[in-house]
């Protein structure tokens, strides 16, 4: 389906969401599907007028395996490189959502309370 001039989502995925952005180089794919994916992938590419060998980037939000779980096929069947985060690029979860440990913190020392103001003389 259609959802802006040059980019169409992949129809036919069990799970997630994958998209086909058209450039002047090619075609580039958001996200893989889970593994088994690559044929309702292939089959999107030619509703759109394009060939397989078109695909020429394939870019990984995550590593999800809903997300990524095509790539190494499709690469395989098309040729196209594939860009994924690193460890870095991994979405936080909600245990880690604490400030860096660079941020500056009052002392343990300090009788400040967050939240609560030093009192005046
Ligand atoms: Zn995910």
């Amino acid at each position: 389906m259609k959802v802006a001039e040059g980019i169409d989502t992949v129809e036919g995925l069990r799970v997630g969401n994958a998209y086909l952005v058209r450039g002047a180089e090619g075609l580039l794919l958001v996200d893989s599907g889970t593994p088994g994916s690559a044929k309702p992938i292939l089959a999107s590419i030619e509703r759109i007028g394009a060939k397989p060998s078109d695909l020429r980037h394939i870019v990984l939000t995550h590593w999800h395996p809903d997300h990524m779980g095509s790539a190494a096929e499709l690469r395989r069947l098309t040729g196209a490189e594939v860009a994924a985060p690193g460890p870095s690029g991994r979405r936080p979860d909600r245990t880690s959502a604490s400030p860096p440990s660079t941020a500056p913190r009052p002392p343990r020392s300090s009788p400040a309370r967050p939240g609560v103001p030093p009192s005046a003389p």
